[in-house]
């Protein structure tokens, strides 16, 4: 995350986001409740294409707008006040854009980041399996001018809405780690998806597993190649990198709460901004250039952890707040609360499953 975030967070392009925002919210409900890819859902990431979101930190010359990081976690962190599953599909879909980004072939880089970055291509990611303590359920073996993928990818979003994925796999004869970039086109033959998960929570983001049956990469299609340990590296060092959503979720819940127009819901709103103004003010402190620093991993998982807790207490008090009509289907407050608990499990690890028990059960 960037540092350099002003203390009013005001920029042009945040007027853009916000007028897009207003009828993402207004749709939330219907997204949530719509099935797997709706059209609404689809609809929201088409919209947010044409104002360049998904170029928003990539350079000019790749088609981008170039603009800073705290731009996009703020435009982010509104996005998911107003509507969970679409934060969390653009937040896939800019996982992809970044690694593409980061490609150590400069060819692949030339050729997929102006599509990227103007959202013609949608690159979702399936990685998280990496993180796995009993070993990866992806393998790749070094085959004549490639890699040869087999296995199970068992979580990925946004299968249908996607044209391409970042796939992680761990390489059988090395134990290293391979970012392949997999066309789902070219590869159709080779991907077995299941259905639709059914989830209590971003059930829109159209969330399958993905058997992968002797996929052929190209060397031209690997992305990095990676030392064994660099999912739990990245992961480190990244700790703090995953509090926008909770955030943004804990204001879309101040606003609803600050809605309810009684004093008694106005204080707690006031109290679970000031957390939000506190907690985000931490995790830019506590990023990734400070890894280095002995007071580093407790404070970001402190940060991480704080972030997914007031996202959850800011939605039960809105549920407390709404009445018995929180528990509709449609109500947002109970949507937050699914939303709110969602975030923990997001890019979960050994620590961070730690730090939230520790703030679930005694307090952060
Ligand atoms: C709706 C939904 C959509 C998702 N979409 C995507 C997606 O698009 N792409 C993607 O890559 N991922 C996706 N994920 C995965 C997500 O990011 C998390 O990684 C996942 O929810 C973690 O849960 P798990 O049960 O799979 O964890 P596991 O992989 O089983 O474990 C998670 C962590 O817990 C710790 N752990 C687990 N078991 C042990 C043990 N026995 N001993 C010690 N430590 C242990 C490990 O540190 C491990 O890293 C999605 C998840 C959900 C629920």
């Amino acid at each position: 995350m960037d540092s350099s975030r002003p203390t009013e967070a005001i920029h042009p392009y945040l007027e853009r986001v916000d007028e897009l925002c207003a009828l993402i919210e207004r749709r939330a409900d219907a997204v949530d409740t719509g099935g797997p890819a709706n059209e609404l859902l689809r609809d929201n990431i088409a919209r947010l294409a044409e104002i360049g979101f998904f170029g928003l930190g990539v350079p000019k010359h790749y088609g981008g707008l170039e603009l800073p990081e705290w731009v996009k976690c703020e435009s982010v962190e509104r996005i998911a006040a107003a509507c969970g599953v679409t934060a969390f599909s653009q937040n896939q879909f800019h996982g992809g854009v970044g690694f593409v980004g980061n490609a150590s072939d400069p060819r692949l880089r030339d050729e997929l980041m102006p599509k990227l970055s103007a959202g013609a291509i949608l690159c979702g990611v399936a990685f998280a399996h990496l993180r796995r303590p009993t070993g990866s359920p992806v393998t790749a073996k070094r085959a004549d001018g490639g890699y040869i993928v087999r296995g199970k990818a068992p979580w990925i979003s946004d299968w249908s809405m996607m044209h391409a994925f970042v796939l992680g796999a761990a390489i059988e004869e090395t134990g290293q780690t391979l970012f392949a970039y997999v066309d789902r086109a070219e590869s159709a033959d080779r991907l077995i998806a299941s259905p639709p998960m059914e989830l209590a929570v971003m059930t829109a983001s159209d969330t399958v597993s993905v058997e992968i049956d002797d996929l052929f990469v190209t060397d031209a299609h690997v992305l990095q190649l990676c030392a064994a340990d660099h999912m739990e590296r990245s992961d480190y060092r990244g700790i703090t990198g995953h509090v926008t959503l909770p955030l943004g979720c804990a204001r879309g819940s101040v606003a609803f709460l600050r809605g309810l127009g009684k004093p008694l819901f106005a204080e707690a709103a006031d109290c679970f901004s000031t957390e939000v103004e506190s907690i985000r003010s931490d995790s830019l402190h506590w990023n990734a250039s400070r890894a280095d620093d002995p007071q580093y991993r407790q404070n970001a998982l402190r940060v991480r952890a704080g972030a997914v807790s007031v996202a959850l207490r800011a939605a039960q008090t809105s549920i407390a707040g709404g009445g018995g009509r929180s528990h509709l289907l449609v109500h947002p407050a109970q949507r937050r609360l699914r939303e709110a608990g969602f975030y923990a499990t997001m890019a979960l690890t050994a620590d961070t499953q730690a730090a939230l028990t520790e703030a679930f059960t005694h307090g952060c």
